[in-house]
């Protein structure tokens, strides 16, 4: 069996200084020569551990008689976004880690190879024209993140009008605000925008529903809702000092940089502050994307504060390396429990230092506190331990039902308390993955058109 064909990489010592994407893709060639690693298994494990269930042998066999369009019909019957879900799903707890060729060797790349097929549709193919309109029914998307985009795909293509409404300025949720370019190009977001837009998506920008209007006001004018509100309020520590200046949330901090280009101050009116030592509190991608953002900003000393050891970190293998190459240091089992403030301005994080107890609810070991404390110097701290639903629109709707962490509820359908709204990804889910929340988009459309058709 031949080796994994390696994706080309950055250098790692000059791509801290600029926010270009690290990983580089196959070229044509290279996808060719990783696709022939695929054993066309007749029972494809990779597909049943896709949550969208992708024909994954089905596109790989495309690859390999160069039939790049050919890949992408395939791909996308099951994922409107291949360039995306290529580069950000945690391949290797997904279909990756079930393909059969891991057993003894690498497994395929599938999300590399699906990258590929992505990235040659957005360069050679036009997008395929709108159908003829067969259902005349209208649905209004809240938000347009993931969860919406698959949500309007699917009733796009059925021939429903979709309007979607989004608080921000720009389009993609945490797609365009959150995942910074080094890891997915924003260029990448806004085309395979752009296709569903072409296809007939009405998309509105600057719209805060609960505030600009409400949910009931829209059940007058649309026949069905999608609340793919996302969960974008960050979870705080509950710590003494944790309000000091110089201490930000993840969230906050990557929508500055993302979305409102304090990396390239003073062009652009948002500055971000970091000093040369930045704490990142946290051991997800998020914590991640804030460290090795840190790092490009010009910190010289940025490191994780993570309460657990190395085998726990919940980020994806990719990202946890490249952020060990870009110098980003892991001071592991260690809980922060105070901030020192001089004048408001964070000097310093106090933690203590932990131990691992045994399994809890998560299936991980717990950590307990030792009693030994430590004190490490800081000009600034980057928090990002999780976050929650925003409560704007359940505050403005009385009879949506939330949970005691303010998820939206819903049955087996995706329908919440209300008739007729329906919501999924991160606002049910609490903070999730980009294919989840598009599965559950995609779910709750197939549901609507099947109400709209009964
Ligand atoms: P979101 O993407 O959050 O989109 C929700 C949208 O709704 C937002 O644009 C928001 O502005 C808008 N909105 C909210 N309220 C309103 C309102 N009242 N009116 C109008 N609009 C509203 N997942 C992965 O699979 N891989 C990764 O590598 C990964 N990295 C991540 C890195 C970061 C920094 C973050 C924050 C998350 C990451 N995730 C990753 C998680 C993933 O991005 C989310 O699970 C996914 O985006 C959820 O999609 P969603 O559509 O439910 O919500
Ligand atoms: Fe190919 Fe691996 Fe999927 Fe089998 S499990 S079809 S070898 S990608």
């Amino acid at each position: 069996m031949k080796n994994k064909v390696k994706m080309r990489e950055l250098d790692q010592a000059k791509r801290v200084h600029h926010f270009l994407e690290v990983a580089c893709g196959y070229s044509e060639e290279e996808a060719v020569l990783e696709a022939s690693r695929c054993l066309e298994c007749k029972h494809p494990k990779c597909v049943l551990a896709c949550p969208v269930e992708i024909d994954i042998p089905g596109f790989i066999q495309a690859i390999k008689k160069r039939d790049f369009e050919g890949a992408y019909e395939v791909v996308t019957k099951d994922n409107v976004l291949p360039a995306i879900c290529g580069r950000v799903c945690p391949q290797e707890s997904q279909c990756e880690g079930a393909c059969i060729v891991g057993i003894k060797n690498e497994a395929v790349s599938i999300g590399a190879l699906e990258r590929f097929v992505g990235d040659y549709a957005r360069l050679h193919m036009k997008t395929s024209k709108v159908k003829a309109k067969k259902i005349d029914k209208k649905v209004a998307l809240v938000g347009s993140g993931p969860a919406s985009l698959a949500c309007a795909a699917v009733l796009v293509e059925e021939g429903v009008h979709v309007d979607m409404f989004e608080a921000l300025h720009d389009y993609g949720g945490v797609l365009m605000y959150g995942i910074p370019s080094f890891r997915l190009p924003k260029d990448i977001v806004k085309e395979e925008i752009k296709v569903l837009e072409d296809k007939g998506v009405h998309f509105h920008k600057n719209v805060l529903i609960g505030k600009t209007i409400t949910i009931d006001e829209l059940k007058e004018d649309y026949d069905a809702i999608f609340l793919g509100t996302g969960a974008g309020l960050p979870r705080e520590l509950g710590l003494p000092g944790e309000h000091g200046s110089g201490i930000y949330y993840a969230n906050e901090f990557l929508t500055r940089v993302n979305l409102m280009g304090s990396a390239d101050f003073p062009n652009h009116k948002t500055p971000v502050k970091i000093g040369q030592k930045v704490a990142v509190i946290g051991g997800g991608n998020v914590a991640m994307d804030a460290a090795r953002t840190a790092r490009r900003l010009g910190a010289r000393e940025v490191f994780i504060l993570y309460r657990r050891d190395m085998d726990s970190l919940p980020a994806r293998k990719e990202e946890i390396h490249h952020a060990m190459e870009e110098g980003i240091e892991f001071r592991l089992l260690e809980s922060p429990v105070s901030f020192a403030l001089e004048d408001y301005q964070v000097k310093s994080v106090k933690t203590e230092v932990m131990k691992l107890g045994d399994l809890d609810a998560s299936g991980r070991r717990r950590p307990i506190g030792s009693g030994t404390f430590s004190d490490h110097e800081v000009d600034s701290v980057i928090v990002a331990i999780g976050q929650s639903p925003n409560p704007i629109v359940k505050r403005a709707t009385k009879e949506l039902k939330t949970d005691e962490w303010g998820r939206v509820v819903v049955d087996d359908a995706l329908q919440t308390s209300i008739e007729g709204v329906y919501a999924g990804g991160d606002s049910v889910l609490g903070a999730a993955t980009v294919i989840l929340a598009m599965g559950a988009g995609k779910k709750a459309a197939l549901n609507m058109v099947k109400s709209f058709k009964s």
